[in-house]
């Protein structure tokens, strides 16, 4: 595990959100980007060393769609920067993580990603990420 590369938060309307958070963290999202295998669009802002991902469904099959309707808007994961991600998620396994993926996939802003259960990391979900090379 290298850094934070980002902390994800699950939100209705992503142009809504990224107007507030523009205001909160006083500079630009500087991508927006539609995954289109988990039915998202994404809007990312930069803050220090850290990114913020917007998270708003495009279906209501999108997997943020049913967390919002459960929960409401909020923090939805972090995200763990990894230079070797199948490396990482063997550690993890190991170590008792519950898996939610099967393989890593391609997720939004050129990284392979990859999720365990927020129930073995105290009710956060965890992403690990590595970029794409
Ligand atoms: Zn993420």
């Amino acid at each position: 595990m290298n850094k934070i590369e980002h902390i994800g938060i699950a939100v209705a309307n992503l142009a809504e959100a990224e107007a507030r958070y523009e205001m909160l963290l006083n500079t630009k999202a500087y991508k927006r980007e539609e995954v289109l295998s988990e039915n998202v669009i994404t809007s990312f802002l930069m803050i220090g060393e850290t990114k913020i991902e917007l998270i708003a469904a495009t279906s209501p099959e999108s997997t943020i769609a049913k967390y919002i309707e459960k929960k409401g808007e909020g923090m939805h994961h972090i995200a763990y920067a990894v230079e070797d991600i199948h490396q990482e998620v063997k550690r993890m396994i190991e170590q008792g993580f519950q898996p939610i993926s099967k393989e890593p996939k391609k997720g939004a802003d050129n990284k392979w990603v990859y999720f365990f259960h927020p129930k073995s990391a105290n009710g956060v979900l965890v992403e690990l990420c590595q970029e794409i090379a």
